[in-house]
């Protein structure tokens, strides 16, 4: 071997001596993640139909952009381009024999923007939903899940991508699959799922609930948490039901922009940069340790989230009415998470809130 190693070799010897984003976590109080994938490559010229991952191969340009807008506003760690890359998503666009290619394309595309950073950036390998319900609702198989799941992990793997992301899951069931794909690729990983439906994921998970899960799980996300949903209230009411259950690996709080609006034929997301900002500190303050955006989510919030992170100091854990004054009402009146779980949880209003317990 030369004097100059490849990228890959970097990255394997960076394995054997520990985790990149353990490593980042233990030096740092906080980490800025990214914000919006879709919402950013729309305004690239994607259009809606389109798999966005074929971009990893066809123009490469837009996706280093992409990661880049996220690092040039301050994120330590983006997602790549790679959320729909399975073979049940790629299959809608006849691309389901290019899974490893695409991943790896969209990995390694990150790898060469973190890498040119000029400071320690984390490239998280996105892995979305297959898109199909799972057994024993559905047809599709744990087997064929972790399957699915392997076969992408093991292309962000050679793509040289530091964890695996996996983001917006709704069941558990498909939760667990993506951790045993994780485990089969060697891949540390993180893990979110989207609390979309009245505080709830839309297959009726709680908060509290998915803490519990993570909690007793055989192989352990790095950190987890929630992602995308309704809006940045929502959000942090999930990251304060996720505190309550007391769990041991960071949280991480990736909400959206605002409540998505449909003006002149596209959606647009109401969140100032203002907004985010406000909402990045309120979710450290809640808790979470891993900040970052979802959908609506532009490189301008971003600035705004790192400038508020980096400039205020931590304050005591708000409560929901704090929250609600500060960017806006919740979508439902209860998540769950409200009594022992056996009653249906008690009906209140903006006046009648219960107050979380502080501290
Ligand atoms: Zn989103």
């Amino acid at each position: 071997m030369g004097l100059r190693q490849s990228g890959v070799t970097q990255h394997r010897e960076r394995h054997l001596m520990g985790n990149a984003l353990s490593d980042l976590l233990a030096t740092r109080d906080w980490l800025l993640a990214d914000g919006a994938t879709g919402t950013n490559l729309f305004n690239m010229g994607l259009s809606s139909g389109d798999a966005p991952e074929l971009w990893n191969a066809d123009a490469p340009e837009k996706i280093r952009a992409l990661y880049s807008g996220a690092v040039d506003a301050g994120s330590d760690l983006f997602l790549t381009n790679t959320f729909g890359a399975n073979a049940s998503r790629l299959k809608l666009h006849d691309a389901q024999d290019r899974v490893h290619e695409l991943n790896r394309l969209g990995a390694e595309l990150g790898r060469e923007v973190a890498d040119g950073a000029g400071r320690k950036v984390i490239v998280a390998g996105s892995v979305g939903p297959t898109g199909e319900i799972m057994a024993p609702m559905g047809a599709l198989t744990h087997e064929l899940a972790v399957e699915m799941f392997h076969e992408q992990a093991e292309g962000l793997k050679a793509g040289g991508a530091d964890v695996l992301w996996v983001e917006t899951i709704s069941a558990p069931e498909e939760y667990k699959a993506a951790a045993e794909a994780a485990t089969l690729a060697g891949m540390p990983w993180c893990g979110t799922m989207s609390f979309d439906t009245a505080g709830r994921t839309m297959m009726g998970l709680t908060s509290a609930a998915m803490a519990q899960m993570v909690g007793k799980m055989k192989s352990p996300p790095l950190a987890f948490g929630a992602n995308c949903g309704v809006g940045a209230s929502d959000l942090l009411r999930t990251v304060l039901g996720f505190v309550e259950a007391g769990p041991t690996a960071p949280i991480i709080a990736k909400g959206n922009a605002g409540i998505p609006k449909y003006v002149d034929g596209h959606i647009h997301y109401d969140g100032t940069p203002d907004l985010m900002a406000e909402y990045a500190v309120l979710a450290r303050d809640c808790g979470a340790r891993i900040i970052g955006g979802c959908c609506g989510t532009m490189p301008d919030h971003l600035r705004a989230m790192r400038a508020a992170l980096d400039s205020r100091a931590p304050g005591p854990r708000p409560t929901l009415d704090a929250i609600e004054t500060a960017l806006g009402g919740f979508s439902s009146a209860a998540d769950g998470t409200e009594g022992d779980g056996a009653a249906p949880p008690p009906r209140r209003g903006r006046a009648g809130g219960r107050r979380r317990r502080e501290g």
